[in-house]
């Protein structure tokens, strides 16, 4: 089947180029410039993988206005806060056949009800993807793990696998995204959203890798706090997740421990390169979630506003300025101690 990838950012490029690779053929669309232009002047993007083997892949991407292609899937992976303006430009080439694939994180007013105003549910597929990839920077992206780790889930807004769903499943499955396809839509969702909960969240806090996280001695008593808040909230609002509270903490530990301790998650790379986290769709999705079943997941709108001050903070330089004053009122502004000694 012909893929578009709306998004060519880390994670679109991770499923696009392993598409390709393995013989589909695959568009990006984006609207980030830098990426679009430096992929068009290099002739295609910087693979590497675990730092290591960094080759040029050739690769067709796309403004949204000028896309003239007619994909019979398309694969979304915008961050959650990009999706309806991402969407309302690339509506001029959506039509009522394409099946649409997104695996983003996150929840509540987020992608799913965004794709839903031009995509029924009989047309979407929600997953979770198991994996790290980061963007160096424009037109250079690093997959995290060797090749064939890494795994994803996948389930049909109906809950109701059709012919397309697993003929998409069976190509994933050749690109070596291991998919697993659920019968459990917002439990396969709410699964990952729990997950990066903890994860996601503390890593980021603290500028610390999973593996790092994994080693502290009250890494559990945190871990099992969030989790179990995030239970009590899925469980008021008849939510089925995949895995039991304990099976949730030893997925945890596993991922941080095993499969991938050496990994910044997605949040840390956002705060680190001063962008917007998607914290809001993850633990204030878990919180917003609880008070509609008069629930309140303390802990993690604690944690949300935590991240958000991270945020604010990634807006002051080093001097403590924020970033927008101009140099010229930063002089005017810092005293030498002469000055504070003249004026005493
Ligand atoms: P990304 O930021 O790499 O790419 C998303 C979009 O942002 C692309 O259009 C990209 O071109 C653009 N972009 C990249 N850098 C930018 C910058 N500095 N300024 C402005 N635009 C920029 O995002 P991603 O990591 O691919 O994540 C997409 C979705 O997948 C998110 O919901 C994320 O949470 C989820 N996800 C990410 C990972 C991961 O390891 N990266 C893993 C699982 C799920």
């Amino acid at each position: 089947m012909k893929y578009t990838v709306l998004g060519a950012g880390a994670m679109g490029l991770r499923y696009g180029v392993l598409l390709q690779e393995a013989g589909f053929d695959v568009d990006f669309v984006d609207t980030w410039e830098p990426q679009v232009e430096t992929v068009r002047e290099q002739g295609g993007v910087y693979v590497s993988r675990d730092g290591q083997n960094r080759h040029l892949v050739p690769v067709n991407v796309y403004y949204p206005e000028e896309y003239k292609g007619d994909p019979d899937v398309l694969i979304v992976f915008t961050k959650q806060y990009q999706l309806a303006d991402f969407l309302k430009r690339c509506s001029r080439f959506f039509n009522d056949k394409q099946y649409v694939v997104t695996c983003m994180n996150g929840n509540g007013m987020g992608h799913v009800e965004k794709l839903n105003q031009y995509f029924p549910k009989e047309r979407l597929l929600g997953g979770t993807a198991l994996i790290g990839t980061v963007l160096n920077k424009a037109g250079d992206v690093d997959f995290i793990g060797p090749k064939g780790a890494g795994s994803m889930n996948i389930a049909n807004e109906t809950e109701k696998p059709d012919a397309m769903t697993h003929q998409i499943v069976d190509e994933f499955q050749q690109a070596g995204l291991n998919p697993n396809l659920t019968t459990n839509f917002l439990g396969t969702l709410m699964a990952k959203v729990v997950f990066n909960s903890v994860i996601n969240t503390l890593c980021t806090m603290f500028k610390i890798r999973m593996g790092e996280y994994i080693q502290s001695p009250v890494a559990q008593k945190l871990g099992v706090q969030l989790i179990d808040e995030a239970f009590d909230v899925c469980e008021r609002a008849g939510i089925t997740l995949l895995n039991t509270r304990q099976e949730e903490w030893e997925t945890v530990k596993y991922v941080s421990t095993v499969s991938n301790p050496l990994h910044f998650p997605s949040m840390y790379q956002d705060i680190s390169k001063n962008r917007q986290t998607e914290v809001d769709y993850i633990n204030g999705y878990i919180y917003d979630l609880g008070l509609k079943y008069h629930y309140e997941a303390k802990t993690h709108d604690f944690l949300r506003n935590l991240v958000h001050l991270a945020e604010f903070a990634g807006t002051f330089d080093v001097d403590g300025y924020m970033k927008s004053v101009l140099e010229s009122d930063k002089k005017a502004a810092v005293k030498t101690p002469e000055q504070h000694v003249a004026e005493a």
